[in-house]
């Protein structure tokens, strides 16, 4: 959750950046300063259904509120972030063919939030953005380079390399997603319509097509306590899971295991120094004995996968910034933006 005790202005390091997360459901907007300190903010609904044009004006309105609440003006700001849900072209700062944001496509988005805002605009893919944010200022902000994954209803990612983040020569750099895991003919397919990929395996929507399969199996007496399989979600296993029942365990840790296939792939092109585990399906994090689990099984996988020194060295954390990553991004990238130009 968003934290609702701001560095104070008085406090802050100049010059400031402000970020602008872009869903499908919200727009959140930050006011962040050089140090990555959180001075305000805000959020209004994105309100798709009336349009890009408007909803760049919502944009600037946003960060505009997120400004008052840090107690300055929009003009006080150095540069703003705007991170958005792909397709993209970042270069070109357009939305292609955005499926979260239906009659959106093929729109200056960064251009036109410049307009609104007043402000030089750095543009980025949101998953992108959120492993920038860990980086920066979350649980990957230790070290020289990250990946992040981003578990939710389909699997982001974002790749950190020497203090850069990688966008690709088409704005499709760290689609961790749709890495391919399994290559057999009756391989899961993924939502973007691949086969194989990682997506199709470890995000919620994928855990759940994997338990409503699993329990068909199961004797009637053991389906019962999982209740109505249209119910089923991450959630309700790892409450299951939580109170000892074995299924939703090891669907869970299965799950993990899939995901430690796929990291053991990306420590072996990246060699990052750590892999970075985001997004609302963590099954209650570091803190909670089934995210333990989960955490400690992804890392058994890839020790019993990798190579031997990546396996020993690369670090794996739960991400701390939850929703605030992808605006705390934003305005990191606002920051990469401002100092390359300098
Ligand atoms: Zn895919």
């Amino acid at each position: 959750m968003v934290p609702r005790d701001f560095h104070p202005l008085s406090a802050a390091e100049p010059p400031f950046f402000v970020g602008i997360d872009l869903g499908g459901t919200n727009i959140k907007s930050g006011v962040v300063d050089n140090a990555g300190h959180i001075l305000g903010y805000a959020h209004l609904k994105s309100e798709v259904e009336r349009g890009p044009e408007k909803g760049a004006g919502r944009m600037a309105e946003a960060a505009s509120q997120a400004a008052a609440k840090a107690g300055i003006d929009l003009s006080d700001v150095t540069h703003a972030g705007l991170v958005t849900p792909g397709t993209m072209d970042t270069a070109a700062g357009m939305l292609l063919e955005p499926p979260n944001l239906p009659g959106w496509s093929n729109f200056p988005i960064r251009d036109r939030v410049s307009e609104h805002t007043g402000l030089p605009v750095a543009y980025a893919n949101d998953a992108n953005a959120a492993a920038y944010g860990e980086f920066w200022i979350g649980s990957g902000s230790v070290y020289s380079s990250m990946v992040m994954l981003t578990l939710g209803t389909g699997v982001g990612g974002g790749i950190i390399t020497e203090g850069q983040l990688l966008d690709g020569a088409n704005s499709h750099g760290g689609e961790i997603g749709h890495m391919i895991i399994d290559s057999s003919a009756d391989a899961r397919v993924c939502a973007c319509g691949g086969q194989g990929h990682l997506e199709a395996y470890c995000s919620a929507t994928g855990l759940t097509a994997r338990a409503i399969e699993a329990i068909n199996s199961l004797p009637e007496s053991e389906q019962k306590p999982l209740g109505p399989r249209e119910a089923l979600t991450p959630l309700v296993l790892h409450q299951a899971a939580e109170s000892g029942n074995a299924f939703a365990e090891r669907m869970i840790l299965e799950t993990a295991r899939y995901l430690g296939v796929g990291i053991t792939t990306l420590l072996h092109i990246l060699d990052p120094a750590a892999i970075v585990l985001g997004g609302a399906m963590n099954f209650g994090g570091a803190t909670n004995p089934i995210g333990q689990k989960f955490l400690s099984t992804v890392s058994d996988e890839i020790r019993s996968r990798a190579l031997p020194i990546p396996a020993e060295h690369a670090a794996l954390h739960f991400a701390t910034l939850g929703g605030d990553a992808g605006f705390v991004g934003a305005a990191g990238i606002a920051r990469l933006h401002y100092q390359n130009k300098e």
